[in-house]
């Protein structure tokens, strides 16, 4: 037998209030993304003659009435005909906005789903709706309904053009009655809309100055050629009121394979422990959507500031799904991209400032080529290490050129010799630096995690501390190092444990059978450890 599943609404409802989303502030989030859409709707319509007349002015109005116990979202949109509201409002999971979106490619709405007006029912006993469409000729209508799947559906007294939701708050939901409350939902979610939303509590006098809670014209949505340096570093301390300047920026524009914009800035960072996740927002047509970013941006990019706007990035599904989305990682892999190729440029047009940002970009740079294989192949090339003596600055190849004849080990790699404590390897340094060796700094805390890494990554390079016996004989410390095991033993060794071991970002070493050492060491780097446990990533100590 075939057949068609059949849906007791009386069954559904209560079902879609509780899991629609767990948060319940999300409602607000939802009704104006609405009035958003209804407003660029009759944007689109007029630019092509199919809406007539004077558009007046199309703000947004969310009212508080504390007293009354009601939120009110009025907007001046297209809003609804008689058989709209029962085809958009009665019918559940039916989206107007893909429809729209449909007939009018490219428009900018943010609905999709045809579910989030039924969010207003999380926090309300009774959703009133007065709506008059663009289609003067239309009558204006009520719809009425108490989250019972009864409705109330009729014609009403003439209104001017849009949409007014009357949200009657339920007994548990209380605290959105609370100005400050709404305020905050607003600030977080509503701050780059594109539609002015102005907030008024019931009783308030009316401000002629009044002015809207979002920045309507956020700088990412503009093109980079139009926007000076002030222009992003202004709109940076918008975002970050207490944050230094930023080093520099990376304005994202792309709209194919993906559709994605976006500001990315390096901050300031002068010591690994002042790094803060978390800093980037998601955006999905200026509607904020979250600050958890981890699956769409890299996680060494984690550490940047700023704001990625896509409406290609699923958002009201779940996390496992979001990581195998490909969208998802289309995005990843462009931003790391991105990234790569500005430092790339700035570190080939201007060196000077590039070595000057160094100090914080060193840590973007050593987590990245730690953490991604793609990164790592571009920054091998601007990647530098600092001469201890005169604070010149190496890359690799660099480093290897100027050491050539005589920082080599037998088997013909080529050693690069750090410090970790200057102060304290002083006489070592010195020691070295007269043998004509240069000594580069590793002093800070990824450095030990890069330079295990490294040691696997980079083919003939062999990274050595100064100590003692080095600067007695570079050479020598290598053959003290000798094991019982070959080379070729050594290294499948090596592979079998990272492999075994890589969401431990472990460094393998394989000592070789000596009586006194164990035979394999697996050390993970403290920074790392943080590094993870800062991103919520498990893993543990
Ligand atoms: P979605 O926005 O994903 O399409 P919703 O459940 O949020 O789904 O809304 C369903 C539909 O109801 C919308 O697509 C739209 O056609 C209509 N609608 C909702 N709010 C408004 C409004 N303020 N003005 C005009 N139409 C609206
Ligand atoms: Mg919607």
């Amino acid at each position: 037998q075939k057949g068609q599943i059949r849906v007791q609404t009386e069954n559904i409802f209560p079902i879609i209030k509780k899991f629609l989303y767990s948060d319940h502030e999300i409602f607000l989030r939802e009704l104006i993304s609405n009035a958003v859409d209804a407003t660029q709707k009759l944007k689109t319509l007029a630019s092509i003659g199919e809406a007539k007349g004077e558009l007046g002015d199309l703000r947004i109005d969310v009212e508080l009435d504390a007293k009354e116990k009601t939120l009110s979202i009025t907007d001046h949109g297209v809003g609804m005909t008689k058989e709209e509201v029962d085809k958009y409002l009665n019918q559940v999971a039916f989206s107007g906005a893909e429809e729209f979106l449909s007939k009018y490619k490219d428009a900018n709405i943010i609905g999709h789903f045809g579910l989030g007006f039924y969010s207003a029912f999380m926090v309300s006993s009774r959703v009133e709706v007065l709506t008059q469409s663009y289609h003067e000729e239309a009558p204006s209508v009520y719809w009425s309904c108490d989250g019972s799947p009864e409705f109330e559906l009729y014609e009403i007294e003439k209104r001017s053009r849009g949409t007014k939701i009357i949200l009657h708050i339920n007994e548990d939901s209380q605290e959105f009655l609370e100005a400050n409350r709404i305020k905050g939902i607003l600030e977080k979610f509503c701050r780059f809309l594109p539609v002015p939303i102005y907030f008024t509590e019931a009783g308030e006098k009316l401000d002629e100055e009044q002015k809207p809670i979002n920045n309507t014209n956020p700088i990412w949505t503009k093109k980079p050629s139009e926007l000076t340096t002030e222009d992003y570093q202004n709109f940076y301390r918008e975002l970050y009121p207490f944050g230094e300047t930023p080093l520099f920026w990376i304005h994202l524009n792309v709209d194919y394979p993906f559709n994605l914009t976006g500001i990315l800035y390096f901050p300031k960072i002068k010591q690994s422990y002042e790094i803060q996740k978390d800093k980037i927002q998601l955006y999905s047509n200026q509607v904020f959507v979250t600050d958890e970013v981890k699956d769409i941006v890299p996680e060494f990019l984690m550490l940047l500031h700023g704001i990625i706007d896509s409406p290609d990035i699923p958002l009201n599904v779940s996390r496992s799904y979001l990581q195998g989305d490909p969208n998802v990682r289309k995005i990843n892999t462009y931003i790391t991209k991105k990234v790569g190729d500005k430092l790339d440029e700035i570190f080939r047009n201007d060196r000077p400032s590039f070595e000057e940002k160094w100090e914080s970009l060193g840590l973007f740079v050593k987590y990245g080529m730690i953490t991604d294989d793609k990164f790592l192949e571009k920054a091998n090339k601007f990647f530098i290490m600092q001469d201890i003596k005169d604070n010149k600055f190496y890359t690799l190849e660099e480093y290897k050129m100027a050491t050539e004849t005589l920082q080599k080990n037998k088997e013909g790699k080529h050693v690069i010799l750090y410090t970790t404590d200057p102060v304290q390897q002083d006489a070592y340094i010195q020691a070295s630096q007269q043998r004509g060796y240069i000594v580069v700094k590793m002093e800070t805390l990824i450095d030990a995690a890069f330079i295990n890494n490294m040691e696997m990554k980079w083919e003939n390079v062999h990274f050595v501390r100064v100590d003692a016996d080095i600067v007695d004989n570079l050479i020598d410390k290598q053959e003290k190092n000798e094991s019982v095991l070959s080379k070729e033993e050594t290294e499948q060794l090596q592979q079998l444990f990272s492999f075994e071991l890589p969401q431990l970002h472990a460094t393998v070493e394989v000592k070789g059978l000596s009586p006194d050492t164990p035979p394999v060491v697996a050390t993970r780097p403290e920074f790392m450890r943080r590094m993870k446990d800062m991103a919520g990533i498990g893993g543990g100590g």
